[in-house]
């Protein structure tokens, strides 16, 4: 049992896109209070079957995902760097403003992703590792005006690429939930300008009225554009 239900969102989308593996290394920014740390912290250290936990809670539910993009391509050479890790030394880092109650395994740092002290504690803990992905299903509290929330996510969308800019390894993953506005095209843009490719996904355990979204971005490379 995982301690947000948000969890199978992330569930879904490892599934489909093959995101953490056993010896990775992980950041999850806007961890509390930890559902997404510990099926993230269950991958990379352990064995789960993640299609069975899924599949388990969605029993009722149709299993493909919403897929409101139709940019399907081959993504196997994605990740490379993940194969240069020792497959042994798994490392989770999870970020949040609030605090986490602890995880076997899970390093947290406490902390607002804005301020570069809490990016200078992440990487305290990445020593000289740089990390295979970066999640982030940050959210801002929410003012109840959908323009001050939209562009309070895209802030924090920002801050969470510039954190994948400092310490994510060529070849790797960042995912992060935004709230839908008219400023996600331009985030997109700059995430193009980052990432090999750039997916949006609305996760099918989503709910289908809510304004949130996910960007899966693949391939990390300084040099796309
Ligand atoms: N994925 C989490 C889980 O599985 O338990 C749930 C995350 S919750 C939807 C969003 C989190 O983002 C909140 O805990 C909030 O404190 C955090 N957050 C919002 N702004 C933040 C910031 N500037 N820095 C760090 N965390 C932030």
């Amino acid at each position: 049992n995982y301690r947000a239900r948000s969890t199978y969102k992330l569930i879904e989308l490892d599934l489909k896109y093959n995101i953490l593996k056993k010896g990775d290394v992980a950041i999850d920014c806007g961890a509390a209070p930890g559902g997404w740390s510990q099926y993230i912290a269950e991958k990379i250290f352990g064995e789960i079957d993640s299609q069975k936990v899924y599949n388990k809670k969605r029993r009722t539910a149709k299993s493909k995902m919403d897929v409101q993009s139709d940019e399907e391509e081959d993504i196997d050479d994605k990740n490379d760097f993940s194969k240069q890790q020792d497959v042994q030394n798994g490392l989770v880092i999870a970020v949040d403003l609030s605090s986490i109650e602890p995880i076997s395994g899970v390093n947290v740092v406490h902390g607002d992703i804005t301020d570069h002290k809490t990016i200078d504690k992440i990487k305290t803990f990445l020593g000289n590792r740089k990390a295979n992905a970066i999640f982030s299903d940050m959210a801002p509290n929410f003012s109840g005006k959908h323009l001050v929330d939209h562009m309070r996510s895209m802030d924090l969308c920002e801050a969470a690429l510039s954190l994948a800019q400092e310490t994510l390894g060529p070849g790797g993953t960042f995912l992060c939930k935004f709230l839908m506005g008219e400023n996600d095209k331009e985030l997109r843009t700059k995430l193009e300008r980052n990432f090999r490719k750039v997916l949006y996904k609305k996760p099918e355990a989503s709910r289908k009225e809510s304004s949130e979204g996910y960007f899966v971005c693949l391939m990390y490379s300084s040099d796309v554009k």
